[in-house]
């Protein structure tokens, strides 16, 4: 049997960013985010980094891409397979480019658009609440309302899904578990 990540590498690497996308000119901006967007995150598939808000910029600066990225949370096992998409699209552009990572201001769910978090919660994950206040990754949300069937009627059963960045939840009207991406 092959170890996942292995396995995750070897899918990445025989994917093929079909779309073509037109560049008006060699500093488009707009089309190097469009094209970025073809990169979703291998942990949430329905969703690109652009709609999750980690890809920051992508600039043109003397004849170089400068692509900043801001990871979810420090230590999210998905940046580095993010990191390793973008150059593999890029590369296949042959395109001159550095990635930047920038931690500071530190990512927070508020980056995420809204039709991401509509998104997320047809795809059976409760999205994160609108912050009041801010709070910690593992601290308790309050009430988290049910993607399936709305209902407030729900309980935590773990602070941790199937990643860190998501709790495990269970609904008491349809009695479906799911998963809360967590604020922060
Ligand atoms: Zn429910």
């Amino acid at each position: 049997m092959k170890n996942p990540i292995t396995e995750l590498v070897d899918s990445i690497e025989k994917k093929k960013y079909s779309e073509v996308i037109e560049f008006k000119s060699e500093s488009d901006e707009h089309a190097m985010i469009e094209l970025l967007s073809q990169i979703k995150d291998p942990e949430i598939p329905v969703l690109n980094i652009v709609e999750l808000g980690i890809l920051r910029k992508a600039e043109f600066i003397q004849s170089v891409w400068q692509i900043t990225i801001t990871p979810t949370y420090i230590g999210c096992p998905a940046m580095g397979l993010i990191e390793m998409q973008i150059k593999q699209l890029l590369d296949q552009y042959n395109f001159n480019y550095k990635i930047i990572t920038v931690i500071s201001p530190s990512w927070t769910t508020n980056w995420m658009t809204e039709p991401a978090k509509q998104k997320l919660k047809q795809y059976g994950i409760a999205p994160p609440l609108v912050q009041k206040r801010i709070q910690g990754l593992f601290e308790n949300p309050g009430v988290v309302p049910c993607p399936q069937c709305n209902s407030e009627h729900t309980v935590l059963i773990s602070e941790f899904a199937s990643t860190a960045c998501k709790a495990l939840y269970k609904c008491k009207e349809c009695l479906e578990p799911f998963d809360y991406f967590k604020c922060h």
